[in-house]
Formats: structure tokens, sequence, C-alpha cells
């Protein structure tokens, strides 16, 4: 049969993250710094909720919005976390924070639509978009403004068929926190041009020093057009258990809902009893974040100690964007190069937006001794094949 495929597939590209990531197992000493997948074991506690419910057998379908009890510790946690109530009614638990934004994309956005995607990007957010039969419009940011978004060029893009508008803080891949004051003109620009916000922050509980994450969520008089979508995966070292959540109006989450019987049914459901415990007894996360400072100030000296490279600042995540400006390469050529010569593997900068072709993304998700390594081979890598002014 000659197998014709749809257009909408044949849109989606392979990510270079996920190439790289590919290819990294081609080699046999290779540091893979690609994927966001910690190499961390979940807490005790959430592993044993989950093979307990494999053990006992409760392990068959759930309501798709997800378990009661399940939705009722999220909404507790996060009542608790913003400061403001929340009713099971508004969580709908979803297979990794990936489907929540894309059943609240697919549940929002008309073909021909507009998302407005701050750049650099997460990539699958212009996927998804394109899948849902929307159009992305992507603001870039610029590292000489500390990655904030600008409301003026936020302004500019602004038109008739704007209908999202997606904020992602902790960012990846910059690692920045977005301000209050910015997330407030973001609101304000919300409720006047008559659009919805998707806060992604996946990356809430990774945050370094004093700095603190804020919500657009806790803006008041937001809260009908906005919605949260968080997920185990990051917080608790978990991505292959597949939980994520959205916090949505509750008419939303009906829709979503629907979409979720004819996509995956329901959450697995060893990952909601372990949500019922992970949130439901607030699980300690410190052991997970003191390991990642420790991580994060590692990558950050040995990296900005290298000649050509710089990094401005990580507030939160597990990801260093960094600058190979002074090097005279572009990202693709770098990072191929650098697997090929010395096996460590990163991702190109032009993943996240073609304006970031200066920049490699490195994702701190290997233990100190591993990443020291990676740190000394880089430096190798920059001094042998690197045109540095010094
Ligand atoms: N949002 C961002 C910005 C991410 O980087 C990721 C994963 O890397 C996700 C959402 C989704 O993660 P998960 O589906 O594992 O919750």
């Amino acid at each position: 049969m000659n197998l014709i495929l749809s257009s909408k597939v044949m849109r989606i590209n392979t990510s270079l993250t996920r190439q790289l990531f590919e290819l990294a197992k081609k080699f046999n000493d290779v540091i893979d710094l690609t994927l966001g997948d910690p190499d961390l074991l979940p807490p005790m506690k959430i592993r044993e909720a989950a093979s307990e419910a494999i053990m006992n057998g409760k392990t068959r379908y759930s309501q798709n919005a997800g378990l009661m009890e399940a939705r009722e510790s999220i909404a507790k946690f996060n009542s608790n976390y913003y400061g403001d109530e929340i009713s099971p009614s508004e969580i709908m638990i979803t297979c990794g924070g990936m489907e929540a934004i894309f059943l609240l994309l697919t549940s929002l956005v008309e073909d021909g639509d507009e998302v407005i995607i701050p750049g650099p990007y997460w990539v699958n957010y212009k996927q998804m978009t394109e899948i849902c039969g929307g159009k992305a419009v992507i603001v870039p940011t610029k590292e000489d403004n500390d990655f904030l978004i600008s409301i003026e060029s936020l302004k500019r893009v602004i038109t008739k068929k704007t209908r999202v508008l997606i904020i992602n803080s902790p960012n990846n891949p910059t690692g920045r926190i977005t301000p209050v004051s910015v997330l407030r003109q973001i609101a304000n620009l919300a409720r006047k041009h008559n659009f919805f916000i998707i806060s992604d922050e996946v990356y809430r509980s990774l945050v370094y020093h004093n700095n603190k994450h804020n919500s657009i969520w806790t803006i008041p008089g937001i809260r009908s057009r906005c919605a949260v979508v968080d997920s185990m995966s990051k917080r608790f070292s978990m991505t292959g258990y597949r939980l994520g959540y959205a916090i949505a109006p509750k008419d939303l989450i009906v829709a979503m809902s629907r979409l979720q019987e004819n996509i995956a049914a329901c959450a697995p459901l060893p990952a909601q009893h372990a949500a019922i415990v992970g949130y439901g007894e607030n699980v300690s996360i410190s052991g997970i974040l003191k390991e990642f400072l420790r991580r994060r100030d590692v990558i950050y000296d040995g990296i900005s100690a290298i000649p050509g490279l710089s990094i401005s600042k990580i507030d939160g995540t597990f990801y260093a964007f960094v600058n190979i400006s002074g090097t005279g390469m572009n990202s693709y050529d770098f990072s191929m190069k650098l697997l090929e010569t010395q096996q460590v593997a990163v991702v190109p900068g032009r993943t996240y937006g073609a304006l970031y072709d200066d920049y490699i993304r490195i994702a701190f998700t290997v233990n100190v001794p591993k990443l020291k390594k990676s740190i000394k081979r880089i430096a190798e890598f920059v001094k042998e094949y690197c045109h540095v002014d010094s």
C-alpha cells in the first residue's frame, strides 16, 4: 500500500534534542546532557505507593480527569502553595505536564488562531500549537535584557486572532524566573485583548538561593482566563511515571476530560496513587533540591571558567543556557563536533528558536563526578577546536 500520512503528522519534526539524544547512544563513553530527565530516584514513599498500587491491583481505569482522591490531594497541595482555595473540579490529571498542555491547546485553539510563545522556547509548544491547527507566534527575548519578556514586543504581535499566550517560568532553557512586575503587565494585556494564558510551571520546585517562583495565576482576576500546568516529573524526579496535571476553570476541565476519553482514557493508575501520597503527604524534596543546587554551582563555576563560554545566571530548573558566541562556532557545529570528539552530548541552541544559534543547553541531570568530567572535556574541546580571542 502507498502509505499516505496526514498533513498534521508531516508538520512535526523530530527535535534536535531527541536527535542528539539518539546519536549520543552510539558512543560508548558518552556523557549525555541532552534530555531534562534527572538520574535521581523518586522519594521512597512515592515508589512504595506506586508499587503497592500495582501489587494490590489498584490498576484499573479511573475517571477521565483522574481519581477523585488524587485530584483532592493536588487541589489541597496547590491551595496551600498559592494561598487561594482550589476545588478538585478545577484539577485535571494527565499523562505528564505535556499532555496537560496538549489538552489545553486542543480545547482552546481553532484553526488559524495564534498562540504567542516567548523565545527561547520549549520546542513542543510550537509543534503542539501546529498540530492543533494554530499558528505559533514567537516573541524572542534577549540575554542582554535578562531573557525578560518585553511588553512592547508582546503588544506588537497581539492581533484579533491571538487566543493563547504561553508562559514558562522557571524557564526551559534559560533557567530564568519571570518577575511579578512583568506578569502583572501580561495579565493586563490578557484582560484587555481577551486571550488565555497557559502558565507552564513544571520547574517551580527547582528554584535556587534567594530566588522565588512567581505565578501569574495568583494575580487577582486572572483565574478565569488562566491554566497552570505542573507535573511530578521534575519535582519528584519521576519522568517515566507520566503524571502531570492542569489547574483550570471548571468548564475547561470538563472539555479536557471529554478529549481525554478519546486519547488516553486516564493517566496511569500507579502514578495517580503515587500522586495521592506525593502531594497528599507533601513528601519532602529537599534531597533532590540540594543535589541540583550542588550541580548548578559546579556547572556554573566550571563553564564560566572556560574562555569563550559564559552563563549569566541560573535562577531555577536544571538547565544551563551557555553562550558560545566567543567560540566562533554555531550551536549545531559546536554540539556535533563536541559529541564526535569528546563524547559530550548537549542541545544546540537553535532548537529553541533561530535566534539562539549562539547558545547550547546543558542539562545537569548527571552526578557531580560526571559533570566535572564533562566540563573538563568541553574545556579541552574549546581549546582545540574553537577560535577564542584571549
Ligand atoms: N514543560 C516544559 C518546559 C518541559 O521542559 C517539559 C519536559 O521536559 C514539560 C513541560 C513536560 O514534562 P512532563 O510531561 O514530563 O511533565
